[in-house]
């Protein structure tokens, strides 16, 4: 009874950014739990990799290439995908990149904009169009990668552009869920720390540095792209039947201290 809740069998889900590190990992975790999973991202080389991998496995995975920050992709992508393969129950927007080690007095309208272009807008745009067809249907779940920069300005590296954006992606989570909750379709975010990825090893590969990250928190390590696909699993599951609006942390404890 309660571990069935977590199965997503004739599930269809589309995961973004789904090439590597967290989205690759969440595409995987949908589809063990069952769902027919579309991973799409700007990179095709590392996307069909990706699916290649996934099918290999014996899922059921397709590829679709799309960049978030094209204003008309969303739709166009949702509505070729639900004419392929049927409607979508689960979104995950997991598209994201970081632009760091800039300090905000010198930081440049082009790098701004970048960030939340991918972060916030590319983000708004698909949760609109593929929010509009599970309204229609009366039921769905998105579940959006925020961070813990949603709730603190990072340390030691200066990302002001990046950190705003977690912080405007956990609101309108709750903006999105509370005006979706009573018609079906539930809008969470999962907020984690560092996790070990090409995004953070972009940052920085410094040991220095990352001791920093370490140090920092309580459980004295990075996070594995695995324990938050873990997460995404549950939200975007009916074990999370009653969860809308929520930004559930997952970071080793680093908020506590
Ligand atoms: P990653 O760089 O390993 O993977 C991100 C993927 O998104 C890449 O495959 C990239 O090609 C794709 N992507 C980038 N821009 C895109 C666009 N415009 N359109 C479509 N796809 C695009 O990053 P990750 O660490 O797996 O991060 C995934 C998400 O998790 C991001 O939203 C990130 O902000 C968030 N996050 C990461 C960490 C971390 O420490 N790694 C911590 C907190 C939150």
């Amino acid at each position: 009874m309660y571990l069935d809740k977590f199965r997503l069998d004739g599930k269809h889900a589309v995961v973004t950014g789904a090439a590597r590190g967290i989205g690759q990992a969440t595409a995987e975790a949908l589809a063990e739990a069952g769902a027919e999973v579309v991973l799409t991202d700007l990179d095709p080389g590392a996307l069909a990799a990706a699916v290649d991998a996934l099918n290999t496995k014996g899922f059921a995975a397709h590829g679709v290439p799309f960049d978030v920050t094209d204003p008309a992709a969303p739709q166009r992508i949702h509505d070729d995908i639900a004419a392929r393969i049927g409607a979508i129950d689960i979104l995950v927007n997991n598209a994201g990149i970081a632009i760091s080690n800039e300090p905000a007095e010198t930081m440049s309208d082009e790098v701004w904009n970048k960030v939340l272009d991918v972060n916030l807008n590319g983000l708004f745009r698909c949760c609109r169009a593929f929010g509009r067809s599970m309204l229609e249907r009366g039921s769905g779940a998105i579940v959006n990668v925020g961070s813990m920069a949603g709730f603190i300005a990072t340390r030691p590296q200066e990302q002001a552009n990046y950190n705003a954006s977690k912080a405007a992606v956990h609101h309108l989570t709750r903006s999105l869920a509370v005006e979706w909750a009573s018609r079906g379709v539930r809008v969470n975010a999962v907020a984690p720390t560092y996790i070990d990825t090409d995004l953070v090893r972009k940052v920085s590969m410094d040991p220095n540095l990352r001791q920093y990250w370490v140090g920092g928190t309580p459980m004295g390590r990075l996070g594995r792209v695995d324990e938050i696909a873990s997460v995404i699993l549950f939200l975007a599951s009916d074990a999370a039947s009653l969860m809308t609006g929520s930004i559930v942390v997952a970071d080793g404890g680093y908020l506590c201290w």
